[in-house]
């Protein structure tokens, strides 16, 4: 550790754990909101896990571990903007801080406290790199303390389990521990085994806003199950994800989606390309870019052709695989979009260092631009802000001719939504586009 640097006593006790009492706990908590009692500030508490301790302790040795989770505590404790206060600490790699953030913001800042605390630590002559996992929850004047408390760690857990790495807010926790959908696991796995025809792909087109072009499509995942009928693409991934099924079937995907990309090639304007959506946890996985560079080969599809959609959480991830995956996607020549931007809270500055093509402004910024001011004036200064980084910049979910209109004027120039065109299947879609094209140059 550098000798500049104050390092921050975890004040561990001989079984290695720091545990205040009660009403220790409770009060610095309290001191804290009240020192900030202003509207404007709220306090957040984070309890933070190193998801690598055991690995550090088994290569450095367990003081190692606890040099590195002091750092990373002295780091949240010490930034800048953000005042904070240490609750309590483990010498197993976890800590509790309460961290006073202005309420409107505390997603951004959190995540931006987070992304610089994040980084390289010198312990036992060794360079460690922690994967701090956080849980975070806002402290309210009238909220029990130890159920807040409860509520973080179980934050923090189901974050370690799904995505280590990452800040998982407890509002959000509950959605993604619920219990697994064991059926619906068991029959992706025989469909994918025995009859991937189950599974289809939906087309929807992507256009110019200023004239009915066709700049490409999205290819969306539709499961026709024998017996349960259409079983939503959002049910599908999540239970393909959470069983380790996302990597046979993103990769299902991507072959149909070039497949059909490839029939169409004699076809298509020049611009045309073909978005896949792809899972954060297919990029974690060593063969995702052998897959791809292997599905593009086997359809004779031009690199350029196709657009991958990746939301923003994963992009910014820690995960050593997915770097590595995304350095491969751009060495290949893949397009790479940013999906659902406006709901992931990472930073434009995070975002910037990555190689990207396109950002997919999320539906919920674009629903009220016709009927609310507020609405309308988030929109305009969300756009303002990607604007700046020269990438084109796609509105989704447009419903109707004025949100075109509306997303037009504040100069965004590409569109996706029921109003340009639904889902439909690839025998509907080509046609479907020369009678657009028709109607609307007539
Ligand atoms: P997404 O990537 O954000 O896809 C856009 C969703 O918005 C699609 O829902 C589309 O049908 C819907 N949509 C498009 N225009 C409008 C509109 O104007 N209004 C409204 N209300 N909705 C519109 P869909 O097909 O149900 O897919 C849901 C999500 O499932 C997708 O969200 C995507 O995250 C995931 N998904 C779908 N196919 C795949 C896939 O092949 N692989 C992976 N990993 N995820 C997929
Ligand atoms: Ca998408
Ligand atoms: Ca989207």
């Amino acid at each position: 550790m550098n000798d500049h640097v104050p390092t921050v006593d975890l004040g561990l006790d001989h079984h290695g754990a720091a545990f205040p009492t009660t009403a220790t706990l409770v009060s610095a908590v309290q001191e804290l909101r009240k020192e900030h009692s202003d509207a404007r500030h709220g306090v957040v508490l984070l309890s933070a896990s190193i998801s690598n301790a055991a690995e550090i302790v088994d290569l450095l040795g367990s003081a190692a571990l606890e040099v590195v989770t002091s750092e990373v505590a002295r780091r949240t404790l010490q930034h800048e903007h953000l005042p904070a206060r240490l609750l309590r600490a483990s010498s197993l790699g976890g800590f509790l801080v309460a961290v006073v953030v202005e309420r409107d913001l505390a997603r951004a800042q959190v995540a931006d406290l987070m992304s610089e605390v994040r980084g390289l630590v010198s312990a036992a002559d060794d360079q460690v790199w922690p994967i701090i996992t956080v849980g975070a929850r806002l402290y309210e004047e009238h909220d029990d303390t130890w159920s807040a408390i409860r509520d973080v760690r179980t934050a923090v857990f189901a974050a370690g389990r799904h995505t280590a790495g990452s800040v998982l807010w407890y509002e959000d926790a509950d959605e993604r521990d619920r219990p697994l959908d064991l059926p619906v696991i068991r029959d992706l796995a025989l469909a994918l085994e025995h009859d991937p025809d189950q599974f289809q792909l939906h087309y929807q087109p992507v256009r110019d806003l200023r004239n009915p072009r066709l700049l490409g499509a999205e290819a969306l995942l539709r499961w026709e199950h024998p017996e349960l009928g259409r079983i939503s693409p959002d049910r599908a991934v999540e239970a393909a994800e959470r069983s380790g099924l996302i990597v046979p079937l993103g990769r299902h995907v991507l072959r149909a989606a070039l497949r059909q990309t490839a029939q169409w090639l004699p076809q298509l304007e020049e611009e045309y390309r073909v978005h896949v959506n792809v899972s954060p946890l297919e990029l974690r996985h060593a063969e995702y870019a052998d897959h791809l560079e292997e599905a593009l080969l086997r359809s004779g599809v031009p690199a350029h052709r196709v657009l991958l959609e990746v939301t923003e959480t994963a992009l910014v991830s820690d995960d050593i695989s997915v770097h590595h995956s995304l350095a491969r996607i751009a060495e290949l020549g893949v397009c790479l979009g940013v999906d659902d931007f406006g709901t992931g809270y990472s930073s434009i500055a995070n975002l910037r260092r990555m190689p990207i093509d396109t950002i997919k402004i999320d539906r919920s910024l674009v629903t009220g631009i016709g009927t609310s001011a507020a609405d309308f004036t988030l929109a305009r200064s969300v756009l303002q802000l990607v604007s700046s980084m020269g990438v084109m910049i796609v509105a989704e979910g447009i419903e109707s001719a004025v949100e075109a209109a509306h997303l037009r004027a504040m100069g965004c120039q590409v569109g996706q939504g029921y109003h340009l065109g639904r889902p439909v299947p690839a025998v509907d879609f080509m046609p479907a586009q020369e009678h657009h094209k028709r109607t609307h140059t007539a």
